[in-house]
């Protein structure tokens, strides 16, 4: 479905971003992947997905910082004929507290990796995208950008930050041939839920219409769909991948 595709995944060597490259590379594409600081998981992934025979690239950067979405470019530039077809924005972080313990370092750290990061990297790709006239941006929102959550005013704003973003950037660029398109996952087995207890877990199970927490493959199958040619007339839209939690 993604032959000869090259996708940008950030955040790409573990959790739901690494089930995301893995999809793409079954299906074909050439990934380069992100990563902030966990090197023994990104040589794993990479020698994992290299396995599949296409290209397999990582790169180790803040995505918080902008000069990592340039070197990205400057990749794509050198390496894949100023060519990406795919951006998956998937970098993201938590630190929940309450709004009274909540610092300002807590507050923008979570604003800065979340949404400014998927701002840099929207920025220097759409630019390479709008010269072949075609690609497909998928930014990583969450049931908590939509409905709120208690002790995560910083990721809620982040996420509700990453769906105003999408809906702005697909009317930008929707005659340039580019969609945008955002998931909102709901409670996803990864690293990131792993702090839950197990009690905490059944709790959220009990909110949830099919009764169970999401794998990070229920969202690498919707990005499929987003950066696919089955989707070629789907943008601007928010899909909640969630199990039915929020509806
Ligand atoms: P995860 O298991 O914690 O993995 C996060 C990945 O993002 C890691 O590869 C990490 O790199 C990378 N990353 C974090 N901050 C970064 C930065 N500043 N620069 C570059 N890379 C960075 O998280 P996940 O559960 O797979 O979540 C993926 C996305 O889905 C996030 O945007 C998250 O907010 C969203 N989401 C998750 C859930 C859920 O229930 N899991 C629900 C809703 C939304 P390192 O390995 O180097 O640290």
């Amino acid at each position: 479905m993604l032959k000869d595709k090259t996708a940008v995944i950030t955040g790409g060597v573990r959790g739901i971003g690494k089930a995301i490259a893995r999809v793409f590379c079954e299906n074909g594409a050439n990934v380069v992947l992100c990563y902030r600081s966990n090197d023994a998981e990104a040589e794993k992934t990479a020698d994992e997905l290299k396995e599949m025979g296409t290209e397999v690239r990582v790169l180790k950067g803040d995505v918080a910082d902008p000069e990592t979405a340039k070197k990205i470019a400057e990749l794509i530039k050198t390496d894949f004929d100023k060519k990406v077809d795919i951006l998956v924005n998937n970098a993201g972080i938590t630190n929940d507290k309450l709004m009274m313990r909540m610092s300002d370092e807590d507050f923008t750290k979570v604003i800065n990796a979340n949404l400014n990061g998927a701002f840099y990297m929207m920025k220097e790709l759409s630019a390479l995208m709008v010269k072949k006239r075609s690609g497909s941006i998928i930014n990583m929102a969450s049931v908590s950008g939509l409905k709120g959550n208690p002790a995560q005013v910083n990721y809620s704003a982040s996420k509700a930050g990453i769906v105003g973003m999408t809906l702005s950037a697909a009317k930008e660029l929707g005659r340039r041939g580019i969609r945008v398109n955002a998931i909102a996952p709901g409670f996803i087995e990864t690293d990131m839920t792993a702090v839950l207890t197990d009690e905490q877990k059944d709790n959220a199970a009990k909110n949830i219409t099919l009764g169970r927490l999401g794998q990070p493959e229920d969202i690498a199958n919707a990005a499929l769909f987003l950066a696919s040619g089955m989707s070629s007339y789907v943008t601007g839209q928010v899909i909640s991948v969630d199990g039915g939690l929020i509806m």
